[in-house]
């Protein structure tokens, strides 16, 4: 059997690398092809886990559009598809890359296996393009691996076959798992931040840019000002978020603005900080498996297993609610809440899965 396991952002990389790394570690034939839709975030996340693409797609262009990414990845994958036949293409959650990718494998005739299927907001257009792309992976997905049972039921309700869905956790404990073990955060984090005590914030999500984003911001840096706290924000890559970010509180004191960080480090900030605000759906997933409280500054998520574990609040995108919730977030103690999200043991069950080893 042959393995091809593609990716072409930041968060992608993170919960590909594991079961990559697994399927080496098994002495599998298996091959990566990076797409690149964004470089930079990239090319840092695959040195993190020391994983190299044998094909590199080179997409990503000035002012890239959807569409043209789309293209990009529907010209030149399939040639790579065609020359080495691999019977199974593993793409991950909902990026353009990875919708582009299972239709190409699709019209190859290469089964896809979709790590972490059946995330839904049940908004096709909320978060833009991200529920679109989850819902057409799933349908050319032959292996659908759910990250809880949740995902797994809305496979269910989809009318999508009972034997191809597989509840095997988040494959991001897995990644986590591995970075933890193996370099010292504290030490790491002493080094980006010299206070004791700080929020983390990130943001990113295309359909918080705008008002929502100042509105975000702006409760935040009432929530700091009131308290005498910090706040730790990297600013995500996108000119149109950094934008915002530094009009808005980009003079403001309380905030440390620092450039996005690799993962190692990032982990490094969520460990110490006191709790998080974010968009981010990697970051309501990793939180947890270090007893941090999330409010999520959206008006929907696909993680409630987030919100129902009592790791986090649905804190929408208005100053007001968002404020309110960071209150909440300051009282709240995290002692009994159980870590929604798996055991770090995900890549080894996907691996038995496609083998047919028994668990
Ligand atoms: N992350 C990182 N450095 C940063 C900010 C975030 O490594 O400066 C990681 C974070 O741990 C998470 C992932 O990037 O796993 C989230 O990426 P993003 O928020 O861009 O995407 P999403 O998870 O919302 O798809």
């Amino acid at each position: 059997m042959k393995y091809c396991f593609v990716f072409g952002t930041r968060p992608e990389v993170i919960k590909v690398a594991p079961v990559y790394k697994f399927f080496i570690e098994k002495n599998e034939e298996a091959f990566i092809v990076a797409t690149a839709q964004h470089r930079e975030m990239m090319d840092t996340m695959m040195n993190v886990f020391g994983i190299e693409a044998k094909y590199d797609l080179n997409v990503m262009t000035h002012d890239q559009t959807l569409d043209s990414v789309v293209a990009s990845i529907m010209q030149r994958l399939p040639p790579i598809l065609q020359r080495e036949r691999p019977d199974i293409l593993f793409v991950q959650g909902d990026t353009t890359t990875a919708m582009s990718c299972a239709i190409c494998a699709f019209h190859s005739k290469v089964q896809v296996a979709h790590i972490e299927a059946g995330l839904r907001s049940h908004d096709l257009y909320d978060p833009f393009p991200e529920e679109m792309n989850r819902r057409v992976i799933d349908v050319v997905s032959t292996y659908l691996f759910a990250p809880t049972e949740k995902a797994r039921d809305n496979l269910i309700k989809e009318g999508i076959a009972e034997d191809r869905i597989y509840t095997v956790g988040n494959t991001v404990v897995d990644a986590l798992k591995m970075i933890t073990n193996s370099f010292d955060l504290p030490q790491m984090r002493s080094r980006i931040v010299p206070f004791e005590r700080y929020i983390l914030l990130t943001l990113h999500r295309r359909e918080n840019i705008g008002e929502r984003m100042v509105s975000i911001l702006s409760a935040v840096a009432k929530f700091a000002e009131e308290r005498n706290i910090h706040v730790v924000l990297p600013v995500h890559k996108n000119p149109n978020v950094r934008r915002i970010v530094f009009d808005t509180v980009g003079s403001n004191p309380h905030f440390k603005l620092i450039e996005p960080v690799d993962y190692v480090s990032f982990l490094a900030l969520l460990e110490g900080c006191w709790f998080v605000v974010t968009d981010s759906g990697g970051v309501q997933e990793e939180a947890p498996s270090f007893g941090k409280f999330v409010v999520v500054a959206r008006r929907t998520t696909e993680r409630p297993e987030l919100i129902e574990s009592g790791f986090g609040i649905l804190a929408g995108t208005e100053e007001n609610s968002i404020h309110e919730a960071m209150v909440s977030a300051s009282e709240t103690k995290l002692d009994t809440a159980e870590n929604p999200f798996g055991d770090g043991k995900t890549s080894e069950r996907i691996w038995r899965i496609v083998r047919g080893v028994s668990q």
